[in-house]
């Protein structure tokens, strides 16, 4: 065993963290206050977050031994990169880990929207029967649009393929060979917006991509389009997104992401045309184990000098 001190701020699978103490010292301290974390962070080579811990200025600051932060899921947007990069710690993550949970929560969604099966089943639970209100639309042969044709983005393309939908892509950092072989067919965005009956979204949250969906973007879209996001909170600017629910503009919404989370019971949460979820895309045990081993290696690689595959600074 090396003398390397690991500190793990968000809950960690236990599969993770047994490969982990096979190598050095852990301490799970998951849940831990961002203050806790400052006071601390000195002591330790790497540290492991999943979205929830803010790796901020402040803690990269603190962070005098620190040699990696593996962050266990996709989004980095919870780590500080600049400070990172400017204390020469190495940004890790694991990519492929959630990817099959996140495109498969995006079916299970695009479904809850065609057929209303939120609606159903609280209507049956509140002693209602309201077969006749309840008329839903099928997939087949409609017009899928994914915006961002990356790992989750190809994945839902596969699936949705199977299902018989029309898959059409957009992604500016990808050739259209790219974005055939992954699944779609490559489109421009307004053609993406004036043909997709769903649209999925899967871009990063960027400073690129914040508010990109707004209601230039909705009044575009084909009348009662039904949009899924899985990707993060404020890709959609939620206000823009509310006026297109009340406007009939867009027939249904189905986000796991929001602005702020939780959200509480805000507008868009309690608005009946939208099914919601509190960010479960990945929470699948399967996926929680692999990015839980997936980190640990990598972070354990990290720490002793060997190759990365999951470098991000
Ligand atoms: P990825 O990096 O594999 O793919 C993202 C794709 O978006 C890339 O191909 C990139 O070229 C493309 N892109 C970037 N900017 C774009 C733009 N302006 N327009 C169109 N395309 C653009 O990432 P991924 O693993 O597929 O993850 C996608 C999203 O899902 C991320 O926002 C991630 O944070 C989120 N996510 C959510 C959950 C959840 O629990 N809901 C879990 C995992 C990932």
């Amino acid at each position: 065993m090396s003398d390397w001190k690991i500190i793990i701020a968000d809950r960690l699978d236990h599969s993770g963290l047994e490969i982990l103490a096979k190598s050095a010292q852990v301490d799970d301290r998951a849940g831990i206050s961002s203050e806790e974390l400052v006071s601390l962070i000195g002591d330790y080579d790497a540290l492991i977050v999943r979205g929830q811990t803010r790796v901020n200025a402040e803690v990269f600051s603190a962070a005098n031994k620190l040699k990696v932060v593996g962050r266990a899921g996709v989004g980095v947007d919870n780590i500080d990169l600049a400070a990172a990069n400017q204390k020469n710690v190495t940004v890790v993550n694991s990519p492929q880990a959630t990817t099959q949970a996140v495109a498969e929560h995006v079916i299970a969604l695009l479904f809850s929207l065609a057929r209303s099966i939120p609606a159903a089943d609280g209507s049956m639970k509140s002693g209602l029967w309201q077969k006749k209100q309840l008329i839903g639309v099928e997939v087949r042969d409609k017009v899928l649009g994914i915006i961002g044709m990356g790992n989750i983005g190809s994945a839902v393309a596969r699936l949705a393929k199977a299902l018989g939908l029309r898959v059409i892509g957009f992604d500016p950092y990808l050739d259209n060979a790219e974005i055939e072989s992954r699944g779609a067919m490559p489109v421009i965005p307004a053609e993406l917006y004036t043909r997709a009956d769903f649209i999925s979204i899967h871009v990063p949250l960027s400073l690129e991509t914040r508010g990109m969906i707004d209601g230039k973007v909705f009044s575009s879209m084909k009348r009662e389009v039904r949009l899924i996001s899985t990707a993060r909170g404020g890709i959609i600017d939620e206000t823009a997104l509310l006026a297109a629910l009340e406007s009939g503009q867009v027939a249904g919404a189905a986000l796991d992401v929001f602005v702020q989370e939780p959200p509480g019971m805000s507008a868009l949460v309690s608005h009946p045309k939208v099914v919601a979820t509190p960010h479960i895309g990945a929470q699948t045990f399967e996926a929680q184990a692999r990015a839980a081993i997936d980190i640990a290696n990598e972070v354990l690689a990290a720490l002793a000098g060997k190759p990365l595959r999951w470098k991000i600074v």
